[in-house]
């Protein structure tokens, strides 16, 4: 695939998938790097951010036009030349989104055990990066109390679903938000205490009903961070962790209305980008890497999956986050093995 970012009015038009590149299995030159077979890659949200035109400054840096797309990807050795990997094993990195790729002697490639021996497609959701954001985001930036109320929207995502659940098991009263009655009912599924569909629920009243609410998982922005600031408690936190609504506002984002509410209320806001937070971790992913591992192994939190098969849907995967057609984290299986 390859990303053609520029303005991008419809940007799922500029997502090319080239069927013409390939590589040759056996005699490709390897250069002291390792030749990988891919076996799922994520679609996340943050990648339209790199679609951008290359001369505006972010964190991630702009997809390059013709270049691949790269993103979360577990992929297992086919061959190598660099110490450490052997064919057959597997590994996670930022890789193409390709059948195969080959990567240069220092690419970061992550070599995975799977002890919890779960598909290894989890490894780019709630084992990857979007676990990682749920589960540094809650535990580091936010002191925890057992009564608290928490407020997540677009709960049954990705991340979401891993907030709620872990609020849940920190004896948190959650509140959630999604976009259909089904994504609703697996809230509930899942032990949110009061979950709402905010397409034809009023959010305002919604949260008027459950809250206050001490800390906001705020996912999306739009109205529904409107609605969540009129509703917060004293001294509570919101914890600005994406906000879709605006990914495809092209410089007109939603005019919030309620931002007096962090005066008034004595409200604080952190935002944070999950790789600042690894970052800052003694073991790096170590303790997310052994807690969440056991707690996807024991049953203890429950995850949802929407597979997108066959590498020729990775653009529909990545494109339906923005119509919340995906129920769950949205992951495309190219290979089983
Ligand atoms: P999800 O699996 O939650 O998929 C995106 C969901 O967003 C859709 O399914 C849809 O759900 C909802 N959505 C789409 N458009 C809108 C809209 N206009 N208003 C309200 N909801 C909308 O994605 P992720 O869990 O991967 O990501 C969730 C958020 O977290 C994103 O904003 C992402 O950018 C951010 N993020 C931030 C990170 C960080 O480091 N800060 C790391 C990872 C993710 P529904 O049907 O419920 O509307």
């Amino acid at each position: 695939y390859t990303a053609i970012p520029q303005s991008l009015p419809v940007f799922g038009e500029h997502i090319t998938f080239d069927e013409s590149a390939t590589i040759d299995l056996d005699t490709a030159e390897l250069n002291g790097g390792v030749l990988l077979k891919t076996l799922a890659f994520s679609a996340d949200p943050y990648l339209r951010g790199r679609m951008r035109d290359p001369s505006v400054q972010s964190y991630t840096p702009a997809f390059v036009p013709g270049e691949p797309i790269v993103n979360h990807t577990i992929a297992t050795v086919l061959r190598s030349e660099r110490e450490g990997f052997k064919a057959g094993d597997h590994v996670v990195g930022l890789l193409p989104w390709a059948a195969y790729s080959i990567v240069p002697p220092d690419a970061r490639i992550k070599p995975v055990s799977n002890e919890a021996g779960v598909p290894w497609s989890y490894y780019v959701g709630i084992l990857g990066m979007p676990g990682q954001t749920a589960y540094f985001g809650l535990k580091r930036l936010v002191e925890l109390k057992a009564g608290q109320t928490i407020f997540v929207s677009a709960g049954s995502g990705a991340v979401g679903n891993v907030v709620c659940q872990l609020a849940k098991l920190e004896g948190l009263k959650v509140i959630s938000s999604a976009g259909s009655d089904e994504k609703v009912a697996y809230l509930k599924e899942i032990g949110v205490d009061h979950a709402f569909n905010y397409k034809t629920a009023d959010t305002n009243a919604e949260l008027q009903k459950a809250g206050p609410v001490d800390i906001y998982w705020e996912n999306v922005g739009g109205p529904t961070l409107d609605a969540a600031l009129a509703n917060m408690n004293r001294f509570g936190t919101i914890l600005v962790c994406g906000m879709i609504h605006d990914y495809n506002s092209r410089g007109d984002p939603y005019p919030i209305k309620n931002f007096g509410a962090i005066l008034s209320k004595s409200l604080t806001v952190k935002g944070f980008l999950v790789n600042n937070l690894i970052a800052a971790e003694k073991e790096g992913t170590a303790v997310f890497d052994r807690e969440m591992g056991k707690l996807v192994a024991d049953g203890k939190i429950q995850y949802k999956e929407h597979r997108y098969t066959g590498i020729e849907n990775g653009a529909k995967a990545f494109l339906d986050l923005f119509k919340g057609d995906n129920f769950g984290k949205a992951v495309v299986i190219v290979a089983d093995q």
